[in-house]
């Protein structure tokens, strides 16, 4: 028995595939369980859950902007509704859950030994910082035709940063043009960086716009062809009080 690698590269992102395909399967077959990797026995107990949230607060760490904002009740539907790869789905998901593998939250759970940016030396590299503020990946925005959001510079929270977007989108076809290409954009640009961490592959910002351009096309043509649900339509983000 072995990993499926081509679901898992549909799933998630070429690290997160690496990474669960090195994971041996059992051989004596035995199912998969639960286990909480916060604790030695792998068992779930309220003071490490306890624990694990008071590093999390947003008051206490030096990023956690992400969870400031409630989202309206909608959002996180729209979100895994959104027509695009399942793993761009899955990433932004976890951008806005404030989950990925940044520099500033594995410090925080001391899987690094510093917070700070591996491209330009910045303090803290947080989720907006990776996506939003870095000079590097600030560059690839600005390339593509996404540079007249000029909210990008400045963003400290993404899940609200991409709240507004939908909430600043008055039909299907803006919400298509800036909430689904930009979820496109920040995949490339987290992959680039990726590509630098782990491969020490220079980033070209000219290279990851036209990479992005590329997949928005077949995302875009793909989308254009299937009708958006009323239910997952940019109104619904704005019609339902939270
Ligand atoms: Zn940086």
């Amino acid at each position: 028995m072995e990993w499926n690698i081509r679901k898992l590269r549909a799933l998630v992102g070429e690290e997160e595939s690496q990474a669960i395909s090195a994971i041996p399967i059992s051989l004596a077959g035995q199912g998969d369980f639960l286990v909480w990797h916060y604790t030695k026995l792998g068992i779930y107990e309220v003071h490490s859950d306890y624990q694990l949230a008071l590093e999390d607060h947003p008051f206490r760490g030096s990023s956690g902007a992400s969870s400031l904002t409630q989202p309206p009740k909608h959002f996180w539907k729209l979100i895994w509704a959104l027509p695009v790869p399942p793993k761009i789905r899955n990433f932004w998901w976890r951008v806005c859950c404030n989950k990925l593998a940044t520099k500033d939250n594995l410090y925080r759970r001391r899987c690094a030994t510093s917070p700070s940016c591996p491209i330009c030396g910045a303090i803290t590299e947080t989720i907006e910082h990776l996506l939003f503020h870095c000079n590097r990946t600030r560059a690839v925005w600005f390339g593509s035709d996404l540079g007249f959001l000029s909210s990008i510079g400045v963003t400290s929270s993404a899940r609200a940063w991409t709240v507004s977007l939908f909430e600043n989108c008055t039909n299907d076809k803006e919400r298509k043009d800036r909430v689904d290409k930009a979820t496109v954009v920040g995949w490339f640009i987290l992959k680039a960086r990726n590509d630098w961490v782990f491969n020490h592959s220079p980033i070209e910002p000219a290279q990851v716009v036209r990479q992005a351009a590329s997949l928005w096309r077949e995302v875009y043509f793909h989308s254009v062809q299937e009708e958006v649900s009323p239910s997952t339509s940019t109104q619904s983000i704005q019609s339902h009080p939270s």
